[in-house]
């Protein structure tokens, strides 16, 4: 096949997506490929289940995509698409009926953690007042992050605190603790580490600033709109077609590869100096997910009501109960009670299924490579908290962390971070390089979420690769973000959220 464009991306998930806005916005003529047939990546949404119930595949609540510099000068509401956010960012039920919660409003939060709501308050306060600094270090590209003294002091000393023996020396009771160890666990890592403290820091403040968006429709919609941009700058998207080889693309100025490293591995092949190829190799996927959606014939009936308020809940216990769940896990077991995180678009979205009905959306962290089925474990762990859930089962869909690289190849062994969250895999992603997005082969670049600032649907690897690959191939210094407003005021798209 004659490729005569100047730019190739080769995947279309956020990133993939985000950098082919980017390099079109500059006026290139851009190319995506994808394997799956349709657009998307990590950020589908499909009929998995019965008709009319629409489930998220892989993404479901989106704290980065009203945060994201990307898609804020994207503006993802100038492009029609609805984020919904639910007064209950996300809920941890505990045992008894208790349950944190962390409303969008801080005060609403803080009044109900009873005594640790002071400390909750100090903790999130003064990262939420300044959050567009805090989001601005979190999504750098790691290897030139912002000087911010007072963003960098505040982050540093509440990083350090949660992932050294020093995590609870706040708080008196269990919630606030458990709280911030759910979210700690996205990193699917153990929780009281640098990479799980950083994930909690953003995406709990995240929680009291716009919330944990859900998109009106799914989180396809989301990806659609990129899509429908690149096609509207006459950039081409290909979909059901796997890209087997760099050599495919001979005549292309620049590719971009929206892969894993291993995907990098695979298509670059012999091209690649040995001593980079073994970097590559060298890189560790971590735990995995084994993703149920159930269509229910009713809501989940929590036993702590407010939890029927919540887009997205941590469902495990305790703290103790998660960082044992997530150790099992991390040595390559199955835990007894996973760590399962549930979302319930239906709280804010009445599309997602037929009248009454809603589709719920969970996940269990499992060892990499499992080919277990767990979902009676997740209806298990769901029933601790909200008993009757079983009762309301119309149907299940399950793919296990084996299948998850069938769907989606940057998800080695079922890993949803594309590399598992170490301490040098999180500050080095995806090997130790000064540009973690360039590659020896000129003008070939990484643009996953394998590098900085990793896994997320924010588009800002995709972003950040561009900007390189602009400025060393096609000699555009324009600061990519700039670049895509001034796209949107050439399409009449105008900002609606006045942000940076
Ligand atoms: C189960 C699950 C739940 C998640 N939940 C959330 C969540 O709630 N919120 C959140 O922010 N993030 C979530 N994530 C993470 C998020 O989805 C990813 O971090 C994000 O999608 C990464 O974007 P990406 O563009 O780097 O890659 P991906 O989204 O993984 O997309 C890569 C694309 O490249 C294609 N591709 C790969 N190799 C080739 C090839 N050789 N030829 C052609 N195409 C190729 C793939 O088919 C895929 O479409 C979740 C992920 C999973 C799996």
């Amino acid at each position: 096949m004659a490729i005569m464009a100047d730019a190739v991306v080769v995947g279309s998930g956020p990133n993939g997506l985000a950098a082919a806005v980017t390099l079109a916005r500059a006026g290139l003529e851009v190319e995506v490929y994808e394997a799956g047939d349709t657009v998307g990546g990590g950020c589908r949404t499909a009929e998995l289940t019965l008709p009319g119930f629409a489930h998220d595949v892989c993404a479901g609540a989106h704290p980065m995509a009203s945060a994201s510099p990307f898609f804020r000068a994207f503006d993802l509401v100038a492009h029609g698409v609805e984020l919904l956010a639910p007064e209950v960012s996300y809920a941890h039920p505990l045992d008894g009926g208790a349950a944190g919660l962390a409303w969008r409003d801080l005060d609403r939060t803080v009044a109900g953690l009873g005594r640790d709501g002071a400390a909750w308050r100090r903790f999130f306060g003064p990262l939420a007042q300044n959050w567009q600094e805090l989001v601005a270090l979190a999504m750098s590209d790691t290897r030139h992050p912002p000087l911010n003294v007072m963003t960098g002091i505040r982050f540093g000393r509440r990083l350090l605190e949660q992932s050294t023996p020093l995590w609870d020396m706040r708080f008196h009771d269990d919630i606030a603790p458990a709280m911030l160890t759910g979210i700690a666990a996205h990193a699917i890592h153990p929780p009281r580490a640098f990479s799980g403290a950083g994930v909690a820091l953003l995406l709990g403040t995240l929680a009291h600033v716009d919330g944990w968006g859900i998109p009106r429709g799914g989180s396809q919609t989301i990806m659609d709109a990129l899509a429908a941009d690149i096609e509207r700058s006459g950039g081409r998207i290909v979909t059901g077609h796997r890209v087997e080889s760099l050599d495919e693309f001979r005549d292309a100025r620049t590719i971009l590869l929206d892969t894993a490293p291993a995907g990098l591995l695979r298509l670059a092949g012999e091209r690649l100096p040995a001593r980079y190829a073994a970097q590559l190799s060298k890189v560790r996927y971590g735990g995995a997910a084994c993703k149920v959606d159930f269509a229910l014939s009713g809501p989940v009936p929590w036993r702590a009501r407010d939890c029927a308020q919540a887009g997205t809940l941590h469902v495990i216990g305790t703290r103790a109960e998660a960082v044992a769940a997530e150790k099992a896990v991390a040595a390559g077991h199955h835990a007894e009670r996973p760590y399962v995180l549930a979302i319930q678009p239906g709280v804010v979205d009445d599309s997602r299924a037929p009248q009454g009905k809603h589709a719920f959306y969970t996940y269990a962290h499992v060892p990499n490579g499992s080919d277990r089925d767990v979902s009676d474990t997740v209806v298990a762990q769901i029933e601790r908290f909200a008993p009757g859930f079983a009762d309301l089962i119309l149907a299940r869909h399950v793919r296990t962390a084996e299948q998850m690289p069938a769907y989606n190849a940057n998800y080695v062994g079922g890993d949803i971070s594309s590399g598992a969250m170490t301490l040098r895999q999180t500050l080095l992603r995806p090997t130790p390089r000064w540009n973690p997005y360039s590659t020896p082969l000129p003008g070939v670049y990484l643009c996953s979420a394998s590098t900085p600032p990793g896994p997320g649907v924010h588009g800002m690897s995709g972003l950040l690769a561009a900007g390189h690959a602009l400025r060393t191939r096609f000699g555009i210094t324009e600061n990519p973000l700039a670049l895509i407003r001034k796209g949107n005021r050439a399409a009449g798209i105008e900002r609606v959220d006045g942000g940076s």
